[in-house]
């Protein structure tokens, strides 16, 4: 056992191991890249995560460093869940549901906590979380948080952070504190504490203060956005400040969670469901603008492509469902308002706008119905589970988002890209927030395929940035988009991006490498030669 992991095993009550098989099988998380860790702690309380970071914390004092990664269940995509120092992988024993209140629709987690498994303990009370991941089934409650993910539902009932109403957090000193709207007076106490947690409130309000005008707006007109940091919505008119915003979707980067109070929303499985065909992606584009106003559940979309993928790798998806020659785009729209007179009303003007640009339509409020229908999008995890030869679905330019407005430019956008690369493409995604999902079928192992990664990403990124896009809608920048970030949002907001993650991190030990300060040579030493995700063989995804 090495130093780090018998100095953690001696004051830590959790497991720490520093075996060479755990390190292999944390050394991935479901993007392209690949870093072993030193060692893995399996927290079992907060003071096991606060002992670490306090340790970390001292051993950078003294010039050496040992960062620190949070971990869920490794699903993310872009490289945020692997470190090479110590792992906390947050599953084995802190996934506990601490508090539930139906009455007040309030519930208070551990990080740990298996969101599928949430999900369901709420509907059983006719709540749930809307943002859900399509991949709730094998991720995490605070993954979640960590990255502000979202969903299918999102073009409603927006993101995770919407649903987030305190943390507790460990800073990277080891000091917790517990996040959450304060008053100004508050904040005044709170500056004044001779603790760390004094110095971040103190340099928060400087910096926020002094770049007041900077950040009047953030330039991007996207439906939702993980790319960065929130810096936008800590403080209000009135000078109340909450860090809560800041830390979801920071991926670990500025402090470990420990503990989040989450706010539930009412479930209602009734709806009605339209799957529309459309032979012409302009149409389909003017439909899913009209259909945002009548606030839809769902807006989601599938292209022909995705369509043969599954007709040729997976056609039970489609029988009786959809029949060739396949439509250029299918849209799945959702309604889910409380009254039945609401959703029939919505469902007449959807009608009517579909009589007058699909070439056909489905509509039912029947489950099996609806099942069968919601096929056709679910099917889109084909994709990722098929290979093609030895070439596999990779996620690197999975998840840009544009301005809802140019839905139809960035698919046509997307395909002139992929016939310039001599690449197969299929896209899927949230139509309604203009949120595409698209995964080149690449071989690692091929050194040819290894330099078309970066070069189409580059081509990828640029042409999102150049729509007036964000890098990320809801799988968040971790490793991988990073070195985009200055890009998206110009060098001044990046500037201060930096000077956020010198404020909560000095020492740089939480989660280096994501996000900030990223450049693409480092990602070419940690790409990996093979590519899978086999630590998620238990489950067919859904994306
Ligand atoms: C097939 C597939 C489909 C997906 N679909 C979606 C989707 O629809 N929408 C979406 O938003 N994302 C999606 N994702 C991405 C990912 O699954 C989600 O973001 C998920 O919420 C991550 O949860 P996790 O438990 O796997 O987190 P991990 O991958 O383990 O970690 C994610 C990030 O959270 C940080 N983190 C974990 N725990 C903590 C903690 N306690 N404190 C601080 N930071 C922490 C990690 O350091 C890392 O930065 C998909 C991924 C896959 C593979």
């Amino acid at each position: 056992m090495s130093k780090v992991a018998g100095y953690l095993q001696e004051h830590l009550i959790g497991e720490v191991t520093a075996s060479a098989d755990v390190r292999e099988h944390f050394s991935t998380d479901s993007s392209v890249f690949k870093i072993t860790p030193q060692v893995i702690v399996y927290p079992r309380a907060e003071s096991d995560v606060r002992k670490t970071a306090r340790f970390a914390w001292q051993l950078a004092e003294r010039g050496r460093s040992i960062p620190i990664t949070a971990r869920g269940l490794g699903t993310d995509q872009g490289g945020a869940a692997i470190g090479d120092g110590i792992i906390m992988a947050f599953p084995a024993h802190m996934n506990k549901i601490l508090t539930l209140d139906s009455s007040k629709s309030s519930l208070t987690v551990q990080p740990g906590l298996n969101y599928g498994k949430l999900q369901q303990t709420l509907q059983t009370h006719g709540l749930f979380l809307p943002p859900f991941p399509a991949s709730l089934e094998y991720s995490t409650i605070v993954g979640a948080v960590a990255n502000n993910a979202a969903g299918e539902k999102s073009i409603k009932y927006g993101v995770t952070k919407d649903y987030v109403k305190s943390l507790r957090v460990v800073l990277a000193n080891g000091e917790v504190i517990k996040t959450g709207r304060i008053t100004k007076r508050e904040l005044n106490h709170k500056m004044g504490l001779a603790t760390f947690e004094g110095e971040v409130y103190r340099a928060m309000d400087a910096l926020l203060k002094d770049n007041k005008d900077l950040l009047s707006t953030n330039g991007l007109n996207v439906a939702k956005n993980t790319a960065g940091y929130n810096i936008w919505d800590i403080k209000n008119k009135d000078g109340s400040v909450d860090l809560t915003p800041l830390f979801v979707g920071s991926q670990g980067t500025l402090g470990i969670i420990t503990e989040a109070t989450l706010e539930a929303e009412s479930y209602n499985p009734k709806t009605t469901l339209f799957a529309a065909f459309f032979d012409d992606i302009l149409k389909a584009g003017h439909v899913v603008l009209k259909l945002r106003e009548l606030l839809p559940s769902s807006l989601e979309m599938v292209d022909s492509h995705l369509l043969n993928f599954l007709d040729q790798h997976n056609p039970s998806q489609l029988k009786g469902i959809v029949s060739k020659p396949f439509p250029k785009v299918i849209l799945l729209i959702e309604f889910d308002d409380v009254t039945k007179r609401s959703q029939q009303k919505k469902a007449k003007n959807t009608a009517k706008l579909l009589k007058n640009f699909a070439t056909e339509f489905k509509v039912t409020s029947n489950l099996h119905e609806q099942e069968d229908l919601w096929k056709i999008r679910y099917g889109a995890a084909t994709v990722t589970w098929q290979n093609i030869g030895t070439k596999k679905a990779l996620p690197i330019i999975e998840d840009g988002i544009v301005p809802v407005e140019k839905l139809a430019d960035y698919i046509n956008n997307i395909y002139k890209l992929f016939e310039n690369y001599g690449l197969e493409v299929a896209i899927w995604g949230h139509a309604g927030a203009a949120n595409l999902h698209i995964q080149p079928f690449l071989d690692l192992a091929q050194v040819g395929d290894r330099q078309r990664v970066f070069k189409l990403m580059d081509s990828y990124y640029q042409m999102v940035i150049a729509m007036g896009g964000s890098t990320s809608g809801e799988h968040n920048d971790g490793r991988l988009r990073a070195p985009y970030l200055p890009s998206v949002y110009g060098p001044k907001i990046y500037e201060l991006f930096q000077k956020v993650k010198q404020i909560f991190d000095p020492y740089d030990i939480l989660n280096p490498g994501v996000k900030i300060d990223v450049e693409t040579k480092d990602l070419q030493n940690i790409m990996r030669h093979e590519y899978s995700v086999s630590h998620l063989y238990d489950h067919m995804p859904r994306i």
